[in-house]
């Protein structure tokens, strides 16, 4: 199949099929043997080789939807970022890291990486001179997360992607808030692109998965670690997540939809302080979120007016659920100090501009007016 004149729900529902040559069923056979013959076969077939028969053909999937060659599916998003670094870096390198990103990723880099003798360094801030400050003669990587959790803050990746050319330097992309649906890093010139599945590509709070896409000389220079390491995902929820993957751009157009009418709603609501989100006029990157995204995802963050208690205002929501993760056909909040980013110090969530009562609020599938009709009684409740 041709996948590059298909329309994005025609991709997400038909390309990475596995086909049934048997009973030609409509959907692909799940296929959980973890022995395969090699006796004449075009390959040596193993789960942990990431080439069973639902592995290789997600993969074509996730490949289809980010532009790029290949790709490789993890049991997790972090599974996924440790797995491509440090396939893609050795002892002595350096890799140049946002101000900003996932405190996991965060916490992955600051605790492992002194145990490998990689080095690595933060950028100050999200322009050009504050990437190119922070590149050494062993920069090997330069490493983004756009737009960024909790805060949205946004990162020029055409910018960024001639600066590694520049320096000869690898550039991988945490794609996960920003969706396929919205945000096709390849496009501008990102050489890895790293999803956390669990969130929007699985979409129904069910699955642990994470996915890496490339050219098909990367992802086999991610592969040969990989295999090692052995970070692939159970046959099964491959199957599970493919079945998801064929809604996306459905739920993800309709979240994102949703999303910008609510940070509208919030950002003239006289108990809220600041609302975060890319697709705000008075979001200081809309101008670069508007020339690189389609749509500005279903994420946003927002700060209570001073004196107001957030979590007091989150135990009040009744439909909105309080809870961990992202991504869900169902809405959730959260606190990032208290959940995403509790592995940092109160300093390093200070110096990352992450107020203990920040909120970050995730959109799901509902009807808008049930949505602000929640927010709105929890806001009651602070009077
Ligand atoms: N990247 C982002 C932006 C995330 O929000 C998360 C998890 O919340 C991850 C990566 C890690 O993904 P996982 O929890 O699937 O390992």
């Amino acid at each position: 199949m041709k996948t590059s004149k298909l329309g994005i729900n025609t991709v997400c529902a038909h390309v990475g099929e596995v086909e049934d040559t048997q009973y030609k069923s409509a959907i692909s056979p799940l296929f959980m043997a973890t022995s395969y013959s090699y006796d004449g076969m075009d390959a040596k077939r193993y789960p942990r080789c990431f080439n069973s028969p639902n592995q290789e053909a997600l993969a074509k999937k996730v490949a289809a939807l980010e532009h790029c060659e290949a790709a490789l599916i993890f049991g997790s998003g972090m599974a996924a970022i440790s797995h491509a670094l440090l396939g893609l870096v050795q002892k002595g390198d350096h890799i140049v890291f946002p101000e900003t990103m996932y405190g996991g990723a965060y916490n992955f880099v600051v605790k492992e990486f002194p145990k490998y003798g990689i080095e690595f360094s933060f950028a100050k801030g999200f322009s050009e001179a504050h990437f190119s400050n922070e590149i050494k003669a062993n920069t090997k990587l330069i490493y983004l997360e756009t737009p960024s959790n909790p805060l949205m803050k946004i990162t020029d990746l055409e910018m960024v992607a001639m600066l590694a050319k520049k320096h000869n330097c690898i550039t991988m992309i945490d794609n996960t808030f920003a969706t396929p649906i919205n945000q096709n890093p390849a496009d501008f010139g990102m050489d890895i692109i790293m999803h956390s599945a669990t969130k929007y590509m699985g979409g129904h709070s069910d699955i642990s998965a994470g996915t890496i896409s490339g050219s098909k000389e990367y992802i086999d220079k991610i592969l040969s670690t990989s295999v090692n390491l052995g970070g692939h995902l159970s046959d099964y929820t491959v199957w599970l997540l493919e079945r998801s993957m064929k809604t996306l751009a459905l739920r993800v157009k309709r979240q994102s939809k949703t999303a910008k009418k609510i940070a509208r709603w919030l950002e003239q609501h006289d108990q809220v302080d600041k609302v975060y989100y890319p697709g705000l006029k008075s979001h200081p990157d809309y101008a670069i979120a508007k020339k690189q995204m389609r749509a500005y995802g279903g994420m946003l963050s927002f700060e209570l007016k001073e004196g107001l208690d957030s979590i007091a205002f989150m135990r009040a929501l009744h439909l909105i659920k309080y809870s961990m993760s992202l991504a869900g056909v169902e809405s959730t909040i959260l606190s990032p100090s208290e959940t995403s980013h509790f592995l940092l110090t109160p300093e390093e969530r200070e110096k990352q501009g992450i107020k203990d009562g920040l909120l970050r609020f995730s959109i799901g599938i509902e009807e808008k007016k049930d949505l602000i009709a929640d927010l709105e009684q929890a806001f009651s409740t602070l009077k």
